[in-house]
């Protein structure tokens, strides 16, 4: 569906793995400045087309543009750059470190340029100090500057998901993309969650997010896009998703 403001803007998007065709989306716009989630059933391609959307995995066929800038050569650094990034798992080696390096990496940068290319530039020493202010607000708003030299690895499942989104906002997105931000967390953090990611699309972030939870979709969502192996089959706001009956029964289980 075409939006008036659309920041994203995504056609004839194929990714197949072997035989199977794991994304297909003829078209796909977001809104700016909403939260948009995605949803499916499991396998349905939500996560595979986010790697391909922000540059960390490649299709085999389409076009996408964010903010008029065509993606479709560009790598996640370089599309992370341009103010659009989605949220990693903590791997192994960062749960090592502390909560603040974890941050500090996730600076511009840093990102996949290497050493050398983090150290050697002009101004490198007042963007380490830019880098640091920002980590430091960064984890005040996110409640966990109290863990700042704790490792990364001895956060709870809630507080983790909390440095994944921080560390996302390291380079100032405008468009954050987030994958399962609830899975494995406490009802207690789900609602600190919930309110950094409206707080983030009225501070005029756009979000897209994947998420099963239909209670959580349906409260913070301003668009829904439902994805069945690999295809767009519905889109619409959540009273219009929610009054599908053919989603609802297929897809929603509820
Ligand atoms: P979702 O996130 O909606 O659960 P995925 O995007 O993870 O779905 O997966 C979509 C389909 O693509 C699944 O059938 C999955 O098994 C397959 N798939 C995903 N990544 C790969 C890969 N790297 N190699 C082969 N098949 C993959
Ligand atoms: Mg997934």
């Amino acid at each position: 569906v075409a939006k008036p403001d659309p920041i994203l803007k995504a056609s004839g998007i194929k990714r197949r793995f072997g035989g199977l065709t794991a994304v297909n989306v003829d078209h796909l716009e977001v809104q700016r400045g909403t939260i948009t989630a995605l949803i499916g059933p499991n396998g349905a391609g939500k996560s595979t087309l986010f790697n391909l959307l922000s540059g960390f995995d490649q299709p085999d066929e389409g076009q996408w543009s964010f903010n008029d800038h065509q993606l479709r050569r560009l790598r996640g650094h370089q599309v992370a750059r341009l103010g659009m990034v989605r949220t990693f798992q903590l791997t192994k080696a960062l749960t090592r470190l502390s909560v603040l390096d974890n941050m500090l990496l996730a600076a511009p940068g840093q990102t996949g340029e290497g050493f050398l290319g983090a150290f050697w530039r002009p101004g490198w020493k007042a963007q380490e100090k830019a880098n640091l202010a920002q980590a430091e607000s960064l984890l005040e708003r996110f409640k966990l500057i109290a863990k700042r030299d704790d490792m990364a690895g001895s956060l709870s499942g809630g507080q983790r998901k909390l440095l994944e989104m921080a560390r996302a906002l390291m380079v100032n997105p405008s468009l954050l993309m987030v994958d399962e931000p609830m899975a494995g967390v406490n009802p207690a953090l789900v609602q600190s969650l919930l309110g950094h990611i409206t707080a983030l699309r009225d501070d005029g972030v756009s979000v897209v997010f994947v998420e099963h939870d239909m209670d959580v979709i349906m409260g913070i969502s301003d668009w829904i896009v439902v994805l069945a192996q690999g295809q767009v089959i519905a889109e619409g706001r959540p009273a219009d998703i929610r009054s599908n009956k053919q989603v609802v029964d297929a897809y929603l289980g509820a």
